[in-house]
Formats: structure tokens, C-alpha cells, sequence
């Protein structure tokens, strides 16, 4: 991928009061690259993610979307934290789906995709219903405009999800492993619609566990342990000539 980079990590740091969950990440992605994230559990994959939406603040390195520093802004030689409704301005522009679906239970599917787009974007009403029409009819769920969340299969809400996500017209997505927490039978459908997005050309970050998914939708595969990224390259190299002992013993138990 040789396109300019979207989201650029540079010597990220990250500790919850302990020791470093993230230990100086540097990474770029490409627009229009799909980057699977893989590693075991507590290798920092979802706290990597949570930095670059600002849901967690970084102690130390810089993430940059676009070229625009996330979080601060020089004042002189100093950084200084961006207020709130700057925050808002950025998140909004990087686009979340989580494994626990979050729509808001109260709000018909419609509504949960209009949200944003009326609050944060300004859009008008009329627009962003369409647009919420088109993308529920996108993730084949257009029928399901009125219904709320709770009537809703796990599969059929991440999707909702995933196009409440993109009603916000993001530059980039991320996902923490979108279908953990789904029954088997669902996992599919969603991988289906994540597979659409990225075959349209979304620039997207992907944590998972499903391991044919990165292997056929990936354009590299990124693999973390204890807050490092310790070996990365094309799924087919990642998956078939992995490089590094501990790539290969994550490998062995994971496929
Ligand atoms: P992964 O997504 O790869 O499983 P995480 O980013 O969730 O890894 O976690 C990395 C490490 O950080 C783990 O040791 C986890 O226990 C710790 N951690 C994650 N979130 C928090 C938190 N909010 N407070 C304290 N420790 C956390
Ligand atoms: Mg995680």
C-alpha cells in the first residue's frame, strides 16, 4: 500500500499506573489498507485501538490522523491538550465498532444511525435519514429501520453497528474483534459486511481472533505481545513463513 498515511503511531506509549500495556508503537496505516491486528490476549491490541479513537490518553509519542496531531496542539515548543468539542471533532472523523455492540437500547435503529450526523456532523434531518437508509440497506438490514436494538439477533446489531459507524463518514474504522461476542452462526454475516468495506476501499484497523478472516481480507497482518508489534508483513507471509518464534507459537494455538 503506497497511499498517503491515514492513522501514524510514533513511539506511543501507554501504562495504566503499571507497566507499559503499549511500549513505544510506531506504525502507519495506508489509505485504503486493511490491517489486521493480532496477538494474544493482553498484548495491548485494544488499548492500541482505544488510543487512536482518544478513549484512552497516551503517556508518551504522538498518533496522527491525516497529519494532524490527535489529542494536542503546539503552543510554541509546548503541547498542550485540545478541549473537549476539538476532541469530538477528531473522534468523529475515525469511525468504532466494538465487540459489545453499545447502540443505545432506547433508540430505534434509525435514530441510533441519525445521532451523530444530527449532534455532531449538523447535518440536516432529511439528509442524514437518507443516508442512513442507504447504509442499513448497505449492511442488509433496511427492513430493520424502526426496530429497536433488543428485537435485534447479536449478528444484525453488530452491523447495525457497524453502519452507525459509518453514517458518521469516517476516514478510518477500527474494530476490537467485532464478532467475539457473537454465536458462531453469526460471525458470517458480519465478517461479510467488514469484508464489503474493505473491498470499497475503507482504510481500516481490524482486531481478531478469526484468523482466516485476516488472512483473506487483510492487506497486512500485524502481530503485538506485551505492547510491542513483533513481526508484521502480508498475511501470506505472516501466516506462512512466520519469522518469529512467538509468531509461530501464537500461530500453533490459534489456527
Ligand atoms: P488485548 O486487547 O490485546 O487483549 P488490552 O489492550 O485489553 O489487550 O490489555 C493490555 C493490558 O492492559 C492487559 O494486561 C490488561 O489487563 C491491561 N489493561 C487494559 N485496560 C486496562 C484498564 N482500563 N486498567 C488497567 N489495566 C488495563
Ligand atoms: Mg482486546
Amino acid at each position: 500500500m503506497s497511499g498517503p498515511a491515514v492513522l501514524q503511531l510514533r513511539g506511543v506509549v501507554k501504562a495504566y499506573g503499571g507497566p507499559r500495556v503499549l511500549d513505544g508503537v510506531n506504525l502507519d496505516v495506508h489509505e485504503g489498507e486493511v490491517l489486521a491486528l493480532i496477538g494474544p490476549s493482553g498484548s495491548g491490541k485494544s488499548t492500541l485501538v482505544r488510543c487512536a479513537h482518544q478513549l484512552e490518553a497516551i503517556d508518551a509519542g504522538a498518533i496522527y490522523l491525516d497529519g494532524e496531531l490527535l489529542g494536542f496542539r503546539h503552543r510554541g515548543t509546548r503541547l498542550v491538550p485540545l478541549g473537549a468539542a476539538e476532541v469530538a471533532r477528531q473522534r468523529g472523523r475515525i469511525g468504532m465498532v466494538f465487540q459489545q455492540f453499545n447502540l443505545f437500547p432506547h433508540m430505534t435503529v434509525l435514530e441510533n444511525l441519525t445521532l451523530g450526523p444530527l449532534s455532531v456532523r449538523g447535518e440536516a434531518r432529511e439528509a442524514a435519514t437518507a443516508h442512513a437508509v442507504e447504509l442499513l440497506d448497505r449492511v442488509g438490514l433496511k427492513a430493520k429501520a424502526a426496530a429497536y436494538p433488543r428485537h435485534l439477533s447479536g449478528g444484525q446489531q453488530q452491523r447495525v453497528a457497524i453502519a452507525r459507524a459509518l453514517a458518521m463518514r469516517p476516514r478510518l474504522m477500527l474494530f476490537d474483534e467485532p464478532t467475539s461476542a457473537l454465536d458462531p452462526e453469526l460471525v458470517g454475516e458480519v465478517l461479510a459486511v467488514v469484508t464489503d468495506l474493505a473491498k470499497q476501499g475503507m482504510t481500516m484497523v481490524v482486531v481478531t481472533h478469526e484468523m482466516a478472516f485476516a488472512r483473506e481480507a487483510a492487506h497486512r497482518v500485524v502481530f503485538m505481545e506485551r505492547g510491542c508489534i513483533v513481526e508484521q508483513g502480508a498475511a501470506r507471509q505472516v501466516f506462512g513463513a512466520p519469522s518469529t518464534e512467538r509468531l509461530q507459537a501464537f500461530l500453533h494455538h490459534s489456527l
